[in-house]
Order: structure tokens, then C-alpha cells, then sequence
């Protein structure tokens, strides 16, 4: 069935690119409503910016949606995993700037809250997006595809030349839990050259060593060192994750990312809607609800975050 978050829930933070204070509220809603996001800032005109794959405005460094208004909202990543990892198929997030806040720079206190207030069941069925035909998307970087398979299943690799990060592969079959235990804790992660690149032009301004592992060479700056030895790749596949939820219902498929990010994730769900026979909605019965990741999710699968 599909579900909600049983009460209210608040986060006060900064903008990771803007550095501005920010609050956002996530509130349950009924069945069949999606996520949308309301910017409680806008006075006047149309405030409501769907959740969705197709309001999406690509950009490299964060996922970033956008209303037929212009009105936005950024970073949304981190909070769309979470949702996505618990299983919450409805929620309307109430947000008084254009930047999700950035926390601890994981999705770990979206889903500590989201745990915390606890799931509420509808009485509607979900129903999820099965890839019949894979699909591929490729750019000078890197690639991602989608391709036939029973659970959720992500792999993903990813290649640095700082040492410190390197080469990464992991694969796992994500249902029951698994987002929550193996990839919720991962932090946002960049190179020290490129947070001087972002400065100069007004981002990560918000960033911090506490809320994203910054790398020199084979040095990890942040102190406390990583959460996991392949932190990084981790972290993207927490991206991966919040990126895909944008498809609007989980996905019984396997996702492969390669040097991907959030743009090729996008451009691969707009390959995937507007290619033929390469997707069904099919209603969840018990075997399948069991192959998605937010089933069975208990607070006990929470990480000890450092
Ligand atoms: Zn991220």
C-alpha cells in the first residue's frame, strides 16, 4: 500500500550552494498526490513545483526543479532519497527559500526524522515503474542504464584522480531496508580545487568540511575522516537514488551508473518514458513490495551517524 509520514516534521539549516538559512516542513498527504514542493515565500502566482522527473532543470552540481512559473527548488536530492528509502510514496514539503537544507550533507536526518515520526499505510495500492527494455544514455563523462530486473538493484562506479577517492564500485540490491542501512550516511564529497572553482562563482557556500567530505590529493580534509572507506560512491548512489524517485513510483530495475550524475540520471528517466514498450506500471502485490526499498524499514536500520 501506499504510505505517508504519520506527523509533521522540521528542518532548520543552510542552503549548501546559497548559505542561506532555510526551513523546511514535510507534511503527510493523501494517496495518489506524488511529493510536490511548495515555496511558502512566493506571494503571489503559482508556488507549487511538482516533484517530477519532467520539472526538472539540469544542472551538474544538484538536482533542480522548476514550476511553469520559474519558481524553483534546488538541491532536492538528499530529502527525494530519503523519501524514496522509507517508502513514502505522498508528502507535500513546505520550503521558505530555493535550497533544500543542506544538514550533515547526507540524507541520514531526513530519514533519523522521517523514522522517528513514523509511516502511516494508505488504502491505495502503489504502483511501480518495471523497466521491460533497457535503456542507455551516454555523454563524453560517463553513462547510466536502466535495464530489466525483479528488485531495485543499483551498481555504480565511479573514477577520481585523487587518490583519497580513487577507483569505487558497489553494487546492491536495494529493498528492505538496505538505503537506510548501507547508503543513507553517506555525505555530499568534492575536491578541494573545485570548492575554490564553486567559490568563485557563488556556490557551496554553505559547504563545510562538516557537511561534505572534501579531498586533496590522497588527503580527506574533513576531520573525523570518512563514515565508510567507499563513502563516496556510496553517496552517489544515495544520489542516484533521489534522483530516480523523480521517475514519480519506485522502479523494479536495475541501475547502472558510470561516472554518472544527477544530469545523466534525468536525461536516462527521459529516455526511459519516451522509449516504447521500455516500461509497465504494474500494481505492487507482496512479492514485489518486498523487492523496493522502503518496505519493512524499521529505526533500528539507522546507521550510528558519526
Ligand atoms: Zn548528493
Amino acid at each position: 500500500m501506499q504510505a505517508t509520514i504519520k506527523n509533521t516534521v522540521r528542518f532548520d539549516g543552510v542552503g549548501l550552494h546559497s548559505g542561506r538559512p532555510v526551513r523546511m516542513v514535510i507534511s503527510p498527504a493523501s494517496a495518489g498526490y506524488g511529493i510536490w514542493f511548495k515555496r511558502t515565500d512566493i506571494r503571489f502566482g503559482d508556488a507549487m513545483v511538482p516533484a517530477r522527473w519532467d520539472a526538472v532543470d539540469r544542472s551538474p552540481l544538484c538536482t533542480r526543479i522548476r514550476n511553469a512559473a520559474g519558481v524553483e527548488v534546488s538541491t532536492i536530492e538528499h530529502v527525494m532519497a530519503a523519501l524514496a528509502g522509507c517508502g513514502i510514496h505522498n508528502a507535500l514539503i513546505e520550503i521558505d527559500g530555493p535550497e533544500v537544507p543542506i544538514l550533515d550533507g547526507s540524507a541520514a536526518p531526513f530519514v533519523d526524522a522521517i523514522l522517528g515520526r513514523g509511516i502511516r499505510r494508505l488504502d491505495t495500492p502503489v504502483m511501480a515503474i518495471k523497466v521491460d527494455k533497457t535503456v542507455t544514455v551516454e555523454t563524453d563523462s560517463g553513462w547510466a542504464r536502466l535495464s530489466p530486473a525483479d528488485t531495485f538493484t543499483m551498481s555504480f562506479h565511479i573514477d577520481f584522480t585523487d587518490a583519497a577517492i580513487g577507483s569505487q564500485d558497489k553494487r546492491l540490491v536495494l529493498s528492505n531496508g538496505t538505503f537506510v542501512r548501507e547508503l543513507c550516511d553517506s555525505r555530499t564529497f568534492c575536491r578541494q580545487a573545485d570548492v575554490d572553482a564553486m567559490r568563485a562563482n557563488g556556490l557551496a557556500l554553505g559547504g563545510t568540511l562538516e557537511n561534505a567530505v572534501v579531498v586533496d590529493g590522497d588527503k580527506v580534509l574533513s576531520p573525523g575522516g570518512l563514515r565508510h572507506s567507499d563513502e563516496p560512491v556510496r553517496h552517489k548512489m544515495l544520489d542516484a537514488l533521489g534522483d530516480l524517485a523523480l521517475a514519480g513510483a519506485p522502479i523494479l530495475g536495475h541501475y547502472t551508473g558510470h561516472r554518472a550524475g544527477h544530469s545523466m540520471t534525468n536525461m536516462l528517466l527521459h529516455a526511459l518514458f519516451n522509449t516504447p514498450g521500455a516500461l509497465r506500471l504494474v500494481e505492487v502485490d507482496g512479492a514485489d513490495a518486498a523487492r523496493l526499498p522502503g518496505v519493512g524499514v524499521v529505526p533500528q536500520d539507522m546507521p550510528a551517524v558519526a
